[in-house]
This record gives C-alpha cells, sequence and structure tokens, in this order.
C-alpha cells in the first residue's frame, strides 16, 4: 500500500535536513571560538614524556689502562707534625719492633718542606693514575694535619687491598749527596715474605721508569742503582700489599733542591712515578 503523500513528505524533509547536517560546514566566523580550547594548560617540556626522558645510551667508554686497580698513595710526614711533638713521637708497632709515630720530614735551606713536597707531589700523581683509571687512596687529606703514624699509614694500603702502594719522601742528607732512591722491604721473618717478590718488582719498575723520565741520577749516597733495602721500616714491615717508599731526592744538597722546588721538575717527576707504577701493573698477575 503506498504511504500517505504526506509522510512521504515528512521523510523527505528529515532526510534533508540530515543530509545537509552531516555535510554543512558552518562559514569561518560561525564558528565556535577557540578560547575553550586555548586556554587547557600545555604540557610543558619537562612534562612530555619521549626522548627528555629517557636520553640515548651514550656509547661506551673507552677502557683506560688502569681500569680497575687501587693504589694508594702515602704523602710523607704531614704539615701539623712539627706543633705536635708528644703525638707524633709516640711509640708505635713497627713490625718485629716498635717506632715512631711519624717525624716532622726534612726541608731545604730555603725552607720549603718536605711534608709540602711530599704533599704536592702526591696529588699530581693521584690526577694521573686517575686519568688512566685507578682508583687512588691517599693516606692523608691534606697538608695541615698530624700524622697518620706509621702503623696507619700501612693500614690504610692493607684495607683497601691496594694492588700498589708508594710511600713519597725526599731526604734530609748531607749537602754534597745527591739523587733518588727507591726503598724496598727487606726479609723480616713474620712480616714481609709475602710482598718481598712483588714489592721488588714494583721498586724496579719506578726506578727505570722515574730515571728514564726525569733523567735524574740515583743516589750516590745510598743504594745500589737507585734501590736500597731496608728492614727497619713500619710502613713496609706492616704492609701486607706490594709497597716501596721514593726518596726523590736530597732537600739539603743545591742541585736536588732546585729541582724539588720547581713546579715544572715536580710534574715531570710525576710522570716518572706514574709511569713506573703503570708498568708494574701492567707486568704483574692479573687483577
Ligand atoms: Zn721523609
Amino acid at each position: 500500500m503506498p504511504a500517505p503523500p504526506r509522510l512521504l513528505r515528512l521523510l523527505a524533509a528529515v532526510t534533508g535536513i540530515l543530509l545537509t547536517t552531516a555535510c554543512w560546514t558552518p562559514p569561518p566566523d560561525a564558528r565556535p571560538p577557540m578560547a575553550e580550547t586555548a586556554s587547557l594548560p600545555l604540557p610543558r617540556p619537562d612534562d612530555m614524556p619521549g626522548p627528555r626522558d629517557t636520553p640515548a645510551p651514550s656509547p661506551p667508554a673507552a677502557p683506560l689502562p688502569l681500569d680497575g686497580a687501587v693504589v694508594v698513595v702515602d704523602p710523607g710526614h704531614n704539615g701539623g707534625n712539627a706543633d705536635a711533638a708528644r703525638e707524633i713521637s709516640r711509640a708505635v708497632p713497627a713490625g718485629p719492633s716498635t717506632k715512631e709515630c711519624d717525624t716532622v720530614g726534612s726541608r731545604t735551606e730555603d725552607g720549603y718542606y718536605e711534608h709540602e713536597f711530599t704533599w704536592e707531589l702526591s696529588l699530581l700523581v693521584r690526577d694521573r693514575l686517575e686519568e688512566q683509571g685507578a682508583t687512588v687512596i691517599l693516606t692523608r687529606d691534606s697538608d695541615d694535619g698530624v700524622g697518620p703514624c706509621i702503623n696507619e699509614r700501612a693500614k690504610i694500603g692493607n684495607e683497601a687491598e691496594a694492588d700498589a702502594a708508594i710511600s713519597i719522601h725526599a731526604d734530609g742528607a748531607a749537602p754534597g749527596s745527591r739523587g733518588f732512591h727507591v726503598i724496598v722491604p727487606g726479609e723480616v721473618p713474620g712480616f714481609t715474605e709475602p710482598i718481598l717478590e712483588s714489592s721488588y718488582a714494583l721498586g724496579v719498575a719506578l726506578r727505570d721508569e722515574f730515571h728514564a723520565v726525569t733523567g735524574h741520577p740515583y743516589s750516590d749516597y745510598l743504594g745500589e742503582e737507585g734501590i736500597d733495602v731496608r728492614t727497619d721500616l713500619g710502613g713496609l714491615n706492616l704492609s701486607t700489599v706490594p709497597k716501596v717508599f721514593l726518596e726523590v731526592g736530597n732537600m739539603r744538597n743545591p742541585e736536588d733542591a732546585a729541582k724539588l722546588t720547581d713546579p715544572e721538575w715536580r710534574a715531570l717527576a710525576a710522570d716518572g712515578i706514574v709511569a713506573g707504577i703503570s708498568r708494574y701493573l701492567e707486568e704483574a698477575p692479573a687483577r
């Protein structure tokens, strides 16, 4: 039965409205204002997820020659020792016997003190070793304190399980004597046997490289060809890790003093020390 004409007209009208509504786009000036949308808070860059929150991984750093190595650097004496006579003169264990906790150290004729020299040189050595990847521990953290005592200095190396330990000094010998020497531990029953061989290897590497880099002569008053063996030093007797002393020069000798007081020469000396330690660590059994 055909739909009544009135219903058809109504259907046509509704369809036309729907079609018109679906396709109709209001002219620009008839669009609703955008203020509402524009006033919404925009995310700030810091809130936005993405690359800002997850920085691109950097390529792995190239391995350094001394990665994984632990080195203890012991700057001899300390700036406060001179005013702490009682404290530093007390007896402490030094192996089979006892010794003074510490001493004031030497000085040049012009008043450059050994504690100052050993501190400045040790910092240069530390910086160079760290640049090569080593972990470096100093036995004192300033140049105006007291001590630590010789047994404490040894203990710091032992507790760090250092791969190498070096105690830096300068001598106070007769003014006519000069040159450097490395002190290695001698055999002290019950104490030094475990470190004799490794300490000697460290001493030879240090002697060779320090001499090659600085051109500084071997001591003409102690040891043989720059190596002296001693059994009376608590810092060596109490060490359980490879350890040597370096007497860089004689502060009482004018030629040596001119070098020790020269910052450029100290930088060269630091290069020589680091070359020696590095060679020893490279040649030593795997860390
Ligand atoms: Zn000294």
